[in-house]
Protein backbone atom coordinates (compact mmCIF):
# COMPACT_ATOMS: atom_id res chain seq x y z
CA UNK A 1 0.00 0.00 0.00
CA UNK A 2 1.29 3.61 -0.70
CA UNK A 3 2.39 5.94 2.11
CA UNK A 4 1.70 9.95 2.43
CA UNK A 5 3.81 12.62 3.34
CA UNK A 6 3.86 15.76 4.52
CA UNK A 7 6.01 18.41 4.45
CA UNK A 8 5.86 21.12 7.69
CA UNK A 9 8.62 23.62 6.87
CA UNK A 10 9.22 25.48 10.02
CA UNK A 11 11.68 25.73 12.36
CA UNK A 12 12.60 27.77 15.48
CA UNK A 13 16.27 28.30 14.15
CA UNK A 14 18.55 26.88 11.36
CA UNK A 15 20.78 23.71 12.13
CA UNK A 16 24.09 24.20 10.48
CA UNK A 17 24.04 21.10 9.20
CA UNK A 18 21.13 21.36 7.51
CA UNK A 19 19.73 20.72 4.03
CA UNK A 20 16.25 19.70 4.19
CA UNK A 21 13.62 22.86 3.28
CA UNK A 22 12.76 24.57 6.51
CA UNK A 23 12.50 28.55 7.34
CA UNK A 24 12.51 30.15 10.46
CA UNK A 25 9.98 33.12 9.28
CA UNK A 26 6.74 31.72 10.55
CA UNK A 27 4.37 34.71 9.25
CA UNK A 28 2.97 32.31 6.28
CA UNK A 29 2.24 29.86 8.49
CA UNK A 30 -1.59 30.23 7.92
CA UNK A 31 -1.34 30.86 4.24
CA UNK A 32 0.54 27.32 4.31
CA UNK A 33 -1.26 25.68 5.97
CA UNK A 34 -4.89 26.42 3.46
CA UNK A 35 -2.40 25.85 0.47
CA UNK A 36 -1.11 22.58 1.71
CA UNK A 37 -5.38 21.33 2.24
CA UNK A 38 -5.96 22.46 -0.97
CA UNK A 39 -2.69 20.07 -2.38
CA UNK A 40 -3.96 17.25 -0.51
CA UNK A 41 -7.80 17.53 -1.88
CA UNK A 42 -6.71 18.22 -5.50
CA UNK A 43 -4.83 15.04 -5.57
CA UNK A 44 -7.87 12.98 -3.92
CA UNK A 45 -9.25 12.21 -6.93
CA UNK A 46 -6.85 10.64 -8.77
CA UNK A 47 -5.97 8.58 -6.06
CA UNK A 48 -9.60 7.36 -5.08
CA UNK A 49 -8.40 3.60 -5.71
CA UNK A 50 -5.52 3.42 -3.31
CA UNK A 51 -5.45 2.49 0.34
CA UNK A 52 -2.88 4.03 2.39
CA UNK A 53 -1.36 2.40 5.16
CA UNK A 54 1.11 5.30 6.59
CA UNK A 55 1.50 8.93 6.90
CA UNK A 56 4.63 10.84 7.94
CA UNK A 57 4.50 14.06 9.27
CA UNK A 58 8.18 15.36 8.45
CA UNK A 59 9.72 18.90 8.08
CA UNK A 60 11.29 21.11 9.44
CA UNK A 61 9.53 20.75 13.08
CA UNK A 62 5.49 19.52 12.52
CA UNK A 63 5.39 19.62 16.64
CA UNK A 64 5.82 23.37 15.83
CA UNK A 65 2.14 22.93 14.85
CA UNK A 66 -0.83 23.41 17.26
CA UNK A 67 -3.15 20.64 18.16
CA UNK A 68 -6.06 22.48 16.46
CA UNK A 69 -3.53 23.17 12.96
CA UNK A 70 -2.28 19.69 13.04
CA UNK A 71 -6.05 17.90 13.55
CA UNK A 72 -7.43 20.40 10.63
CA UNK A 73 -4.46 18.83 8.26
CA UNK A 74 -5.42 15.15 9.20
CA UNK A 75 -9.69 15.58 9.05
CA UNK A 76 -8.42 16.64 5.72
CA UNK A 77 -6.21 13.62 4.88
CA UNK A 78 -9.16 11.10 6.50
CA UNK A 79 -12.02 12.98 4.99
CA UNK A 80 -10.40 12.96 0.99
CA UNK A 81 -8.33 9.47 1.33
CA UNK A 82 -8.73 5.85 2.34
CA UNK A 83 -6.78 5.36 5.04
CA UNK A 84 -6.31 1.99 6.62
CA UNK A 85 -7.08 1.84 10.92
CA UNK A 86 -3.90 0.11 10.87
CA UNK A 87 -1.76 3.11 9.55
CA UNK A 88 1.48 3.85 11.25
CA UNK A 89 0.84 7.57 11.79
CA UNK A 90 4.42 9.26 12.66
CA UNK A 91 5.36 12.84 13.44
CA UNK A 92 8.73 14.40 13.41
CA UNK A 93 9.01 16.19 16.82
CA UNK A 94 12.08 18.43 18.31
CA UNK A 95 12.93 18.27 22.29
CA UNK A 96 12.07 21.52 23.32
CA UNK A 97 8.76 21.85 21.16
CA UNK A 98 6.58 19.59 23.22
CA UNK A 99 5.90 19.77 26.95
CA UNK A 100 3.29 17.37 28.97
CA UNK A 101 0.00 19.17 27.73
CA UNK A 102 1.12 19.29 24.22
CA UNK A 103 1.86 15.75 24.74
CA UNK A 104 -1.59 14.69 26.28
CA UNK A 105 -3.07 16.65 23.55
CA UNK A 106 -1.11 15.03 20.68
CA UNK A 107 -2.27 11.66 22.14
CA UNK A 108 -5.57 12.16 20.95
CA UNK A 109 -4.28 12.74 16.92
CA UNK A 110 -4.30 9.74 15.10
CA UNK A 111 -0.57 9.67 15.37
CA UNK A 112 1.15 6.77 16.97
CA UNK A 113 4.84 7.10 16.39
CA UNK A 114 6.91 10.07 17.14
CA UNK A 115 10.57 10.22 15.83
CA UNK A 116 12.79 12.88 18.20
CA UNK A 117 15.77 14.31 16.82
CA UNK A 118 18.10 14.26 19.52
CA UNK A 119 21.37 14.12 17.52
CA UNK A 120 23.57 13.87 21.02
CA UNK A 121 23.26 13.51 25.14
CA UNK A 122 26.39 15.63 25.33
CA UNK A 123 25.74 19.58 25.22
CA UNK A 124 28.63 21.01 24.17
CA UNK A 125 27.60 18.46 20.25
CA UNK A 126 24.13 19.82 20.56
CA UNK A 127 25.70 23.45 20.98
CA UNK A 128 27.99 22.89 17.87
CA UNK A 129 24.99 21.82 15.93
CA UNK A 130 23.05 24.46 16.71
CA UNK A 131 20.23 22.35 18.20
CA UNK A 132 17.57 24.50 20.55
CA UNK A 133 17.72 21.76 23.28
CA UNK A 134 20.01 20.29 25.89
CA UNK A 135 20.57 16.63 26.84
CA UNK A 136 18.36 16.70 29.46
CA UNK A 137 15.44 18.47 27.53
CA UNK A 138 16.26 15.76 25.04
CA UNK A 139 15.69 12.86 27.85
CA UNK A 140 12.89 14.60 29.70
CA UNK A 141 10.70 15.05 26.25
CA UNK A 142 11.00 11.28 25.89
CA UNK A 143 10.23 10.24 28.86
CA UNK A 144 7.13 12.54 28.78
CA UNK A 145 6.02 11.02 25.54
CA UNK A 146 6.18 7.70 27.11
CA UNK A 147 4.38 8.76 29.82
CA UNK A 148 1.84 10.07 27.48
CA UNK A 149 1.24 6.60 26.05
CA UNK A 150 3.65 7.35 22.94
CA UNK A 151 5.09 3.67 22.68
CA UNK A 152 6.65 3.56 19.11
CA UNK A 153 9.23 5.81 19.53
CA UNK A 154 12.65 6.97 17.41
CA UNK A 155 15.27 9.27 18.36
CA UNK A 156 17.94 10.39 15.25
CA UNK A 157 21.77 10.45 16.29
CA UNK A 158 24.96 11.81 14.47
CA UNK A 159 28.47 10.58 14.79
CA UNK A 160 31.49 11.48 13.65
CA UNK A 161 31.12 15.24 14.42
CA UNK A 162 34.43 17.20 14.33
CA UNK A 163 36.44 16.79 17.48
CA UNK A 164 33.65 13.68 18.64
CA UNK A 165 35.90 11.20 20.33
CA UNK A 166 34.59 7.58 20.42
CA UNK A 167 33.97 7.78 24.28
CA UNK A 168 32.03 10.47 23.42
CA UNK A 169 30.10 8.34 20.65
CA UNK A 170 30.10 5.32 23.34
CA UNK A 171 28.32 7.63 26.09
CA UNK A 172 25.85 8.32 23.49
CA UNK A 173 24.81 4.94 22.60
CA UNK A 174 24.44 4.17 25.99
CA UNK A 175 22.40 7.16 26.65
CA UNK A 176 20.24 5.95 24.04
CA UNK A 177 19.31 2.93 25.29
CA UNK A 178 18.84 4.07 28.54
CA UNK A 179 15.50 5.75 27.27
CA UNK A 180 14.15 2.34 25.98
CA UNK A 181 13.11 3.57 22.62
CA UNK A 182 11.80 0.85 19.60
CA UNK A 183 13.71 2.74 17.08
CA UNK A 184 17.25 4.39 16.81
CA UNK A 185 18.41 5.98 13.51
CA UNK A 186 22.21 7.04 13.58
CA UNK A 187 24.17 8.82 10.55
CA UNK A 188 27.23 10.39 10.20
CA UNK A 189 27.49 14.08 9.66
CA UNK A 190 27.24 14.97 5.91
CA UNK A 191 28.55 18.05 5.28
CA UNK A 192 26.16 18.98 2.98
CA UNK A 193 26.81 21.92 0.36
CA UNK A 194 24.61 25.03 0.86
CA UNK A 195 24.66 24.46 4.91
CA UNK A 196 26.66 26.79 6.74
CA UNK A 197 28.64 24.10 7.75
CA UNK A 198 29.74 23.26 4.68
CA UNK A 199 30.78 26.78 4.70
CA UNK A 200 32.70 26.44 7.81
CA UNK A 201 34.38 23.44 6.35
CA UNK A 202 35.05 25.77 3.49
CA UNK A 203 36.75 28.57 5.58
CA UNK A 204 39.14 25.98 7.48
CA UNK A 205 36.77 26.80 10.83
CA UNK A 206 36.22 23.07 11.18
CA UNK A 207 37.38 19.79 9.52
CA UNK A 208 36.10 16.28 8.74
CA UNK A 209 36.52 13.53 11.17
CA UNK A 210 39.04 10.85 10.68
CA UNK A 211 37.89 9.07 7.80
CA UNK A 212 38.95 5.59 10.07
CA UNK A 213 37.85 6.92 13.71
CA UNK A 214 34.30 7.38 11.36
CA UNK A 215 34.22 3.71 10.19
CA UNK A 216 35.25 2.59 13.80
CA UNK A 217 31.99 4.14 14.80
CA UNK A 218 29.85 3.03 12.24
CA UNK A 219 31.24 -0.41 13.14
CA UNK A 220 30.28 -0.05 16.76
CA UNK A 221 27.07 1.28 16.46
CA UNK A 222 25.92 -1.73 14.40
CA UNK A 223 27.72 -4.34 16.55
CA UNK A 224 26.36 -2.68 20.21
CA UNK A 225 22.92 -2.04 18.67
CA UNK A 226 22.49 -5.97 17.74
CA UNK A 227 23.56 -6.88 20.75
CA UNK A 228 21.08 -4.84 22.71
CA UNK A 229 18.42 -5.80 20.63
CA UNK A 230 18.34 -4.02 17.81
CA UNK A 231 18.25 -5.12 14.38
CA UNK A 232 19.64 -2.88 11.99
CA UNK A 233 17.32 -3.29 8.49
CA UNK A 234 18.83 -0.23 7.11
CA UNK A 235 22.53 1.40 6.79
CA UNK A 236 21.39 3.96 9.53
CA UNK A 237 18.64 2.33 11.07
CA UNK A 238 17.67 -0.15 13.65
CA UNK A 239 14.72 -1.29 15.51
CA UNK A 240 13.53 -3.87 17.49
CA UNK A 241 11.55 -6.43 16.05
CA UNK A 242 8.08 -5.47 14.39
CA UNK A 243 9.17 -1.59 15.17
CA UNK A 244 10.96 -1.08 11.64
CA UNK A 245 9.19 2.43 10.53
CA UNK A 246 7.15 1.23 7.69
CA UNK A 247 6.54 4.68 5.83
CA UNK A 248 10.53 4.73 5.38
CA UNK A 249 10.50 1.01 3.99
CA UNK A 250 8.29 2.33 0.99
CA UNK A 251 11.00 4.49 0.03
CA UNK A 252 13.64 1.55 0.14
CA UNK A 253 11.08 -0.67 -1.21
CA UNK A 254 10.49 1.52 -4.33
CA UNK A 255 6.68 1.61 -3.46
CA UNK A 256 4.36 3.94 -3.94
CA UNK A 257 4.28 7.62 -1.77
CA UNK A 258 2.14 10.82 -2.30
CA UNK A 259 3.93 14.15 -0.68
CA UNK A 260 2.47 17.02 0.46
CA UNK A 261 4.35 21.05 1.24
CA UNK A 262 7.51 22.46 -0.09
CA UNK A 263 10.12 20.45 -1.42
CA UNK A 264 8.16 17.34 -1.13
CA UNK A 265 9.10 14.52 -3.55
CA UNK A 266 6.14 11.83 -4.52
CA UNK A 267 6.02 8.48 -6.31
CA UNK A 268 2.99 7.66 -8.25
CA UNK A 269 2.76 5.34 -11.29
CA UNK A 270 6.53 5.51 -12.04
CA UNK A 271 6.59 9.68 -12.19
CA UNK A 272 8.53 11.55 -9.51
CA UNK A 273 8.11 14.82 -8.89
CA UNK A 274 9.72 17.32 -6.10
CA UNK A 275 7.71 20.75 -4.97
CA UNK A 276 8.75 23.97 -5.22
CA UNK A 277 11.63 24.82 -2.50
CA UNK A 278 9.88 28.01 -2.11
CA UNK A 279 6.81 28.74 0.59
CA UNK A 280 6.24 31.44 -1.51
CA UNK A 281 6.64 30.17 -5.02
CA UNK A 282 4.54 26.90 -3.69
CA UNK A 283 1.83 28.93 -2.54
CA UNK A 284 1.51 31.00 -5.54
CA UNK A 285 0.83 27.76 -7.42
CA UNK A 286 -1.35 26.46 -5.40
CA UNK A 287 -3.66 29.19 -5.44
CA UNK A 288 -3.39 29.13 -9.22
CA UNK A 289 -4.58 25.63 -9.08
CA UNK A 290 -1.36 24.57 -10.80
CA UNK A 291 0.44 21.33 -9.78
CA UNK A 292 2.82 22.56 -7.16
CA UNK A 293 6.40 21.01 -8.66
CA UNK A 294 9.22 22.43 -10.11
CA UNK A 295 10.45 19.02 -11.63
CA UNK A 296 8.56 16.15 -12.62
CA UNK A 297 10.39 13.29 -14.31
CA UNK A 298 9.29 9.51 -15.38
CA UNK A 299 11.61 6.55 -13.77
CA UNK A 300 12.66 4.23 -16.82
CA UNK A 301 13.22 0.73 -16.90
CA UNK A 302 16.86 1.15 -16.55
CA UNK A 303 16.53 3.96 -13.41
CA UNK A 304 14.08 1.54 -11.74
CA UNK A 305 16.36 -1.73 -11.99
CA UNK A 306 19.27 0.55 -11.18
CA UNK A 307 17.64 2.05 -7.66
CA UNK A 308 15.59 -1.30 -6.45
CA UNK A 309 19.71 -2.74 -6.11
CA UNK A 310 20.99 0.33 -4.42
CA UNK A 311 17.81 0.52 -2.31
CA UNK A 312 17.75 -3.09 -1.74
CA UNK A 313 21.08 -3.38 -1.10
CA UNK A 314 21.17 -0.54 1.64
CA UNK A 315 18.27 -1.92 3.45
CA UNK A 316 16.50 -5.06 3.84
CA UNK A 317 18.17 -6.39 1.04
CA UNK A 318 16.91 -7.85 -2.54
CA UNK A 319 14.38 -9.96 -2.59
CA UNK A 320 14.32 -12.51 -6.11
CA UNK A 321 10.79 -13.15 -6.56
CA UNK A 322 9.92 -9.80 -5.68
CA UNK A 323 12.86 -8.57 -8.22
CA UNK A 324 11.76 -10.75 -11.43
CA UNK A 325 7.86 -9.42 -10.78
CA UNK A 326 9.19 -5.50 -11.05
CA UNK A 327 11.66 -6.08 -13.84
CA UNK A 328 11.26 -9.43 -15.08
CA UNK A 329 14.90 -10.11 -14.35
CA UNK A 330 16.41 -13.71 -12.80
CA UNK A 331 18.19 -11.53 -10.34
CA UNK A 332 21.19 -14.38 -8.97
CA UNK A 333 21.73 -14.99 -12.75
CA UNK A 334 21.63 -11.65 -14.52
CA UNK A 335 24.32 -10.78 -11.64
CA UNK A 336 25.75 -13.94 -10.42
CA UNK A 337 29.84 -12.53 -10.91
CA UNK A 338 28.29 -9.40 -8.43
CA UNK A 339 26.82 -11.37 -6.15
CA UNK A 340 30.12 -13.89 -5.70
CA UNK A 341 32.08 -10.96 -5.46
CA UNK A 342 29.86 -9.83 -2.33
CA UNK A 343 29.96 -13.63 -0.96
CA UNK A 344 33.24 -14.07 -1.22
CA UNK A 345 33.95 -11.02 0.51
CA UNK A 346 31.85 -11.81 3.17
CA UNK A 347 30.08 -8.52 2.31
CA UNK A 348 26.98 -10.19 1.78
CA UNK A 349 24.59 -13.61 2.35
CA UNK A 350 22.24 -15.14 0.42
CA UNK A 351 19.63 -18.08 0.94
CA UNK A 352 16.85 -19.04 -2.07
CA UNK A 353 14.99 -15.72 -1.07
CA UNK A 354 17.28 -13.04 -0.96
CA UNK A 355 20.29 -11.31 -1.08
CA UNK A 356 21.56 -9.26 1.95
CA UNK A 357 24.05 -7.05 2.94
CA UNK A 358 26.45 -8.03 6.02
CA UNK A 359 27.76 -5.69 8.59
CA UNK A 360 30.74 -5.52 6.85
CA UNK A 361 29.25 -4.66 3.44
CA UNK A 362 27.29 -2.06 4.98
CA UNK A 363 30.44 -0.73 5.95
CA UNK A 364 31.47 -0.16 2.26
CA UNK A 365 27.96 0.11 0.82
CA UNK A 366 28.60 2.64 -1.72
CA UNK A 367 31.57 1.50 -2.79
CA UNK A 368 30.09 -2.26 -3.72
CA UNK A 369 26.88 -0.24 -5.32
CA UNK A 370 28.98 1.92 -7.27
CA UNK A 371 31.52 -0.89 -8.45
CA UNK A 372 30.12 -4.09 -8.91
CA UNK A 373 26.46 -2.89 -10.38
S1 LIG B 1 15.37 21.17 13.46
FE1 LIG B 1 15.68 19.64 11.80
S2 LIG B 1 14.68 20.49 10.01
FE2 LIG B 1 14.90 22.17 11.50
S3 LIG B 1 16.80 23.18 10.92
FE3 LIG B 1 17.33 21.65 12.48
S4 LIG B 1 17.86 19.77 11.34
FE4 LIG B 1 16.78 21.15 9.92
Amino acid sequence: MPGIYLHIPFCDTKCIYCDFYSITNHSRKDEFLSAIKKEIVSRSIQLKDRKFDTIFLGGGTPSLLSYAELNSLFEILYKNYNISGSSEITMEANPGTLDKDKLKEFRSLPVNRLSFGVQSFIDMELQFLTRIHNAQTARDSISEAQNAGFDNINLDLIFALPGQSMDNWKYNLDEALKLGTKHISAYSLIFEKGTVLYTMRNKGEVKNADIELEQQMYEYTMQFLEDNGYMQYEISNYAEPGYECRHNLKYWTLEEYIAFGPSASSYIEGQRWTNSKNIGRYIELIESGKPAYDFIETIDEQTSVTEHIMLGLRSRGIYFDDFKSKHNIDFPEKYAKAVNTLLENNWAESDTEKLKLTRKGYAVCDEIVTTLF
